[in-house]
């Protein structure tokens, strides 16, 4: 008998068609997440398991990948025989303290000669003839014994982990998140990367309006979310002269509008570059001025690829309750000021028209200003290793 770690795929086992393509991905995901562990790996269309001696910190890794519906511990005997099985699950609950119990069997060997009741009700005679005082109760059992008979080998298990669920990240191609010092974009990237969007980051930092510290707590968020995403990609981009000519230049009540089609516009091309598909942000509908519908819509009409806006829908509360799951709060409350507090208006335009926005923009030479921006941006890269520079501020 050999203890296994065993996965379960969930909502993926349902993609028939890239059934194959998710499995690989998802694989190469947890060799890469498990690099430093001594694992092996072997799958098939229901199941992958893991074998290896670092049980605890192996299952404590795998909960931070996308696509792993469950962990369950296992215990994989080579036999299909019922009677050997029903000795080697009489073996395992002899260790365990219990008054009564339920056998749950799962036959994916649809050639077995007995169905699963008859399965569970040898294994379960088995139990009640060695051991005392114990008794069967299928409604709300001490303990439940899982059993499932494969092709090849008999699985037991007893506890399951929740997963996080979701699909693989890289499923769905690449993404860019737009991601500031705040508590919305952490969370936005955090939902994109569990439908499998593999993301890189893009941060606009305004020095010296904007500080180190404040740029180094988007890498501090960016390393954060590098643990779903096998590693993360930052690209910095120097916005304080695009700032500075709008702040000159054009009616302090549109300054936001124009910086944020400034910065969708940049996004967009840097996206392209890197074979993204979508921009991710953290908008919420309403939260702000920028955020109104009218306000949304004439910034995102300077971009043609999709935005996807996770945390449009969620109330602030609901975006806190998940910013503090995922780790990324404590970071994200840290005082130092972002780009866009600096530059804020006291009375943004709440409705704002796209005519006025492109009359504004003609006051500016916007393209030379983004070109410049891009060329100039820096890269960063952030691996799951410690990156012990941003690790003070997590
Ligand atoms: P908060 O959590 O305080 O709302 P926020 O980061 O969401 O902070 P907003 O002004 O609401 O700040 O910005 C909306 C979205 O725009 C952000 O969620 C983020 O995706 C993007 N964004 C804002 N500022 C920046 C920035 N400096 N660099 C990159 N993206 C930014
Ligand atoms: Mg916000």
């Amino acid at each position: 008998m050999k203890k296994v770690i065993m996965i379960k795929y969930g909502e993926l086992s349902t993609k028939k068609d890239n059934i194959g393509y998710f499995l690989v991905t998802l694989k190469n995901n947890i060799e890469v997440a498990l690099k430093n562990y001594d694992c092996k790996i072997t799958y098939d269309k229901s199941r992958m398991f893991i074998e290896t001696d670092n049980f605890d910190e192996v299952i404590e890794v795998l909960q931070n990948i996308f696509g792993i519906h469950e962990i369950v511990i296992s215990y994989k005997i080579e036999t299909k025989d019922i009677e050997e099985i029903g000795n080697e699950v009489l073996k395992l609950v002899q260790k365990k303290e219990f008054k009564t119990f339920k056998v749950v069997t799962k036959r994916s060997d649809k050639t077995y000669p007995l169905t699963s009741m008859e399965i569970s009700k040898k294994i379960g005679a088995t139990l009640l003839k060695n051991i005392s005082n114990i008794s069967v109760d299928v409604h709300n059992p001490d303990l439940e014994i899982n059993v499932e008979i494969r092709r090849n080998e008999t699985l037991v298990y007893f506890e399951r982990i929740k997963g996080s669920g979701g699909y693989p990240v890289g499923v769905q191609g690449k993404g860019l998140l737009m991601l500031s010092g705040g508590i919305d974009s952490p969370v936005a990237g955090y939902l994109a990367m569990k439908r499998g969007v593999k993301l890189e980051c893009i941060y606009f930092e305004s020095p010296p309006h904007t500080s180190e510290e404040a740029k180094n707590k988007v890498l501090a968020l960016a390393k954060k979310l590098s643990s779903y995403n096998n590693g993360m990609k930052v690209h910095v981009v120097n916005f304080t002269k695009i700032q500075e000519e709008i702040y000159k230049n054009i009616p302090h009540d549109y300054l936001v509008t124009i910086m944020r089609r400034m910065m969708y516009r940049i996004s967009a091309i840097i996206s392209k570059r890197s074979n993204g598909h979508i921009l991710v942000n953290g908008e919420s509908i309403g939260q702000v001025a920028s955020q109104t519908l009218t306000s949304m819509s004439v910034i995102n009409e300077v971009v043609k690829l999709p935005v996807i806006r996770p945390v449009a829908c969620l109330d602030k509360l609901e975006i806190i309750d998940i910013a503090n799951k995922i780790g990324t709060y404590e970071t994200s409350i840290l005082p130092f000021e972002d780009c866009c507090t600096i530059f804020v208006p006291k009375h943004p335009v709440i409705n704002p028209s796209s005519r006025k926005c492109v009359e504004y923009e003609e006051l500016i030479p916007f393209d030379d200003l983004i070109y410049e921006a891009i060329r100039n941006h820096e890269i960063i890269k952030i691996t799951n290793e410690e990156n012990k520079e941003f690790e003070d501020l997590l």
